[in-house]
């Protein structure tokens, strides 16, 4: 069997090692075809197949009830960070943005080159170490939609608790927690997702939207940066990223195997207790960088209070096999992110090389 590291990247990040062998084994011939899925025209069956049953596939998993479109884009997540204004934001409206980190606040400001933002809440006060409870946010019943962020990746903060946002269209961004549990989708308007962590490899973003919110675009925004022209497309106005698009349609199947997302919700959960009880069980040795009730199940975020120690510890991990642990520049310290694929092994190899570190240094 393949030797595969102990990935905690933050994304792109790891893949099913089966979704890889597979991927691998139909690499040179998909399917008979004698040639690639890379090979091949997007206008294709083959391709119109995968691209179908990817969008049926994520609507399955994710229960999502009639009335939703789900579109394969390209430019990241990003990208969405315009494309929701542009295509939402119209002149005259305003948009809520709640403030919750890094990723939060390029959403702002990308909203704020197109149109008027209002901030609904922030945290930053608090330093961005926790989600805002339901009741801090503020909604305007006028607001064109509210944004959020719904897992920080850089912070390691998560909602557990979305808003209720009324007749106010919700929108979130869940690029970084995408499937790691079941959600009423009910409750989002647009839901959208670069597909690096828990989706697939890079390449493709998706966007799950009422189709309403897609049917017709402001007049003057560009063809490529209008909903409008891929939801009428069905995904295929231009070449889609159809490799990335076929690694995602793997992901989900391995997700229905494994028992779908409230599955995967318990294995994440139990995955992620192991490196937090390793961090609460520390005597203060390991501290977490967020506040408990709005710890992420994706991306864990400690330090080590000493900076030599610290440093100490990721030369260490590094030696060890422990790949991506150094936290983001914007606040250093540690990262582990836990994403679907990261198997339970390496977590509670990394809860026991905690524990030993400590042992060794406390
Ligand atoms: N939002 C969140 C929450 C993210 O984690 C990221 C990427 N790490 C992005 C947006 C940006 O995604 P992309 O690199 O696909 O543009």
């Amino acid at each position: 069997m393949a030797k595969r590291a102990y990935n905690f990247n933050a994304g792109p990040a790891a893949l099913p090692l089966e979704v890889l062998e597979q991927a691998q084994a139909e690499f040179v011939d998909y399917k008979g075809i004698g040639m690639s899925i890379m090979e091949i025209s997007h206008r294709s069956k083959e391709y119109e197949q995968i691209n179908d049953e990817t969008q049926e596939l994520l609507k399955e998993l994710l229960g999502v009830p009639a009335g939703y479109k789900t579109l394969f884009l390209q430019g990241g997540a990003s990208t969405q960070f315009s494309m929701i204004p542009l295509n939402l934001l119209t002149p005259g409206r305003t948009a809520g943005y709640v403030a919750t980190g890094s990723w939060a606040n390029k959403a702002i400001k990308e909203a704020k080159l197109i149109g008027e933002v209002a901030i609904a809440a922030s945290t930053e006060a608090d330093g961005y170490r926790r989600m805002p409870k339901p009741s801090e946010i503020h909604v305007d019943d006028n607001w064109a939609y509210l944004h959020i962020t719904s897992n920080e990746t850089i912070g390691g903060v998560q909602f557990h608790e979305y808003p209720d946002t009324g007749k106010v269209p919700l929108i979130a961004d869940m690029s970084s927690d995408i499937l790691c549990r079941p959600i009423d989708v009910s409750k989002f308007s647009l839901i959208y997702a670069g597909a690096q962590k828990n989706l697939g490899p890079s390449g493709v973003t998706v966007v799950l939207a009422r189709e309403e919110l897609l049917a017709e675009s402001p007049k003057n925004v560009p063809t490529m940066l209008r909903y409008d022209t891929h939801a009428k497309a069905n995904s295929l106005y231009n070449t889609p990223p159809a490799y990335s698009v076929y690694m995602v349609n793997l992901v989900l199947k391995w997700i229905k195997a494994k028992g779908g997302v409230a599955a995967i919700e318990q294995y994440n959960r139990e995955k992620t207790d192991l490196i937090y009880q390793a961090i609460d069980n520390s005597g203060g040795f390991y501290k977490g960088l967020v506040d408990r009730d709005s710890r992420s199940i994706m991306n864990i975020t400690f330090a080590i209070e000493d900076e030599a120690l610290e440093k100490q510890f990721l030369k260490e991990a590094q030696e060890a096999g422990f790949i991506g642990l150094k936290g983001h520049r914007e606040v250093g310290h540690m990262r582990a992110s836990t994403y679907n694929a990261v198997p339970r092994e390496s977590c509670a190899a990394l809860a026991e090389f905690m524990a030993d570190f400590q042992r060794r240094n406390g």
